[in-house]
């Protein structure tokens, strides 16, 4: 076969789009000839860091992402199991002569590639590793001194300062070779699922770019005032886009730097505030790239070893949403119904498992991992080591939100959570600013708050009081 007309391999992982997609640009520079594959992963029977939420979204993106192939001429194949093997198995089959991906954040997405490299070099194939879910990888942003840096302002005082790439033409006129065979379109039930799921967000590149492009016009420009209020719908919502990579991280920046060239003063800062956000993003995949550990331990070692309560009847409470603090079980309730929680209840119900309930924050991680369909492993760790107080750049330990006065701040008027909590509708919504004076219930089938706030602050103070004075030094 001549060299131009051998088939290559553009192996999908967390990208899936044909817009302004690094590896997929480059693999069709190499030969028209393009076979696109993603693998069905076997995870359920090891894997405690999904759920039927995110496979089914992810079902709904691989239907888009197929129709999409289809109108540039080629046709995505769904294989199943271990990528090393089945790539190995579609070499041989297809007489490819090249295999580029879209390099994975994670380290369990960083094993795989280390092996499928090692099984190309085998076989004398070429194997091509894109950078594509950052504006700037980890390596890029170092301290002067050329360390990782433990700390976001200085992170992002840099990574602003650092020229970002422009999105890349997507390819046209490809064609796949005949008679590969490829396995149906997924649907939950591959992983025994048959859940019925009314309340996810539409999948696909299509939707997420009008979810861009609806941010772009007008929320992101409202971001400063709006972003922190769970009842508005004050922020983008394209963080399941991110993860799945319907739209791709330039796109994104490029577009919001259109939006903030013709807007008003009041509409620039609310777009900084935004493009800062995404820098919280890249500094967390930066935090799990230079300090893997966070996976299995606290970032900070001081908080290592903290003596954490098990995880007993309120952590299913939590998990539930029946806490009887009315925010918490809010967003517990809005993650459940929909995968998603707004940012500022994610803080406020990580806070209340860790600093309330005393239970370990990796216990809510995973919960968060299962539910989420954004679901994150850098961000959400992150995120939970920020609460928890033991992470990089965290909230300090003797921090502590309470509950009631962020409600009051955030929620005054309740519609965040009369939207979530059936029970409450007709409760006047100062009751949730404080806990009931008699301790009892607000409203018939909702239950009363499960611990004291003040009572637990004073705990966790002392926990994490005495166990930095027990820490050897
Ligand atoms: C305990 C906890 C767990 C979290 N888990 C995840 C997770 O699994 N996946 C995830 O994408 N985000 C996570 N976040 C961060 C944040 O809550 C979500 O990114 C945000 O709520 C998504 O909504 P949006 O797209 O409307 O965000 P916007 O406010 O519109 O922000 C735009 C984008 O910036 C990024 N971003 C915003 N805030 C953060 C942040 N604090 N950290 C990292 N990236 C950020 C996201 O990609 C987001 O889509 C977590 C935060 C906490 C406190």
């Amino acid at each position: 076969m001549a060299e131009q007309n051998r088939p290559v391999i553009h192996w999908y992982r967390r990208d899936l789009r044909v817009a302004d997609n690094s590896s997929l640009a480059c693999a069709a520079s190499d030969s028209l000839c393009l076979i696109p594959v993603y693998f069905l992963s076997e995870w359920r029977d090891f894997h405690a860091w999904t759920g039927p939420k995110r496979q089914h979204f992810l079902c709904g993106c691989l239907a888009s992402l197929a129709g999409n192939l289809e109108t540039l001429g080629t046709r995505l194949l769904i294989r199943q199991g271990d990528a090393v093997e089945g790539l190995r198995a579609l070499i041989l089959e297809s007489g490819a002569m090249a295999v580029h991906f879209n390099a994975d954040p994670d380290p369990f997405g960083k094993r795989v590639e280390e092996s499928v490299r090692a099984m190309c070099a085998g076989l004398g194939v070429a194997c091509h590793s894109h950078a594509d879910v950052s504006l700037h990888g980890p390596d890029e942003v170092l301290t002067q001194s050329g360390q990782p840096y433990r700390v976001y302002t200085p992170y992002s005082r840099n990574w602003l300062g650092l020229e970002k790439l422009a999105p890349i033409r997507k390819p046209r006129a490809l064609t796949t070779p005949a008679g590969l065979k490829s396995l149906p379109l997924p649907t939950v039930k591959h992983w025994g699922w048959d859940v019925p799921m009314a309340d996810l967000p539409e999948p696909g590149e299509r939707a997420a770019r009008d979810r861009l492009k609806r941010a772009v016009a007008g929320k992101i420009q409202a971001y400063a005032q709006k972003r922190d209020f769970p009842a508005e719908n004050g922020t983008s919502r394209i963080s399941q886009d991110l993860r799945f990579g319907l739209i791709s991280i330039r796109t994104v920046y490029a577009e919001a730097m259109n939006a903030r060239a013709t807007a008003n003063p009041a509409g620039r800062a609310g777009i900084d505030i935004f493009i800062k956000e995404l820098a919280w993003r890249e500094f967390y995949f930066a935090i799990l790239h230079h300090f893997p550990h966070v996976l299995n331990e606290e970032f900070n070692a001081d908080w290592r070893g903290l003596p954490w309560d098990e995880p007993g009847p309120f952590f299913d409470a939590w998990k539930e949403g029946r806490t009887g603090f009315p925010i918490v079980d809010a967003g517990m309730r809005e993650l459940l119904a929909t995968g998603f929680m707004h940012n500022r209840v994610r803080m406020i119900t990580a806070m209340f498992l860790t600093k309330d309930l005393h239970i370990d924050w990796k216990q809510g991680e995973s919960h968060f991992m299962q539910h989420l369909l954004d679901g994150e492993i850098a961000s959400n760790n992150g995120g939970w080591q920020w609460s928890a107080g033991t992470g990089a750049d965290a909230a300090p330990y003797f921090r502590i939100q309470n509950p009631w006065s962020q409600t009051a701040r955030y929620d005054p008027d309740g519609r965040y959570i009369k939207r979530w909590i059936p029970e409450l509708v007709d409760v006047h919504s100062a009751r949730f600013l404080e806990p009931p004076k008699d301790g009892r219930s607000i409203a018939p089938g909702y239950p009363a708050p499960c611990i004291d706030h003040k009572t637990e602050r004073e705990r966790t103070l002392e926990i994490f009081k005495r166990h930095r004075e027990k820490k050897p030094r």
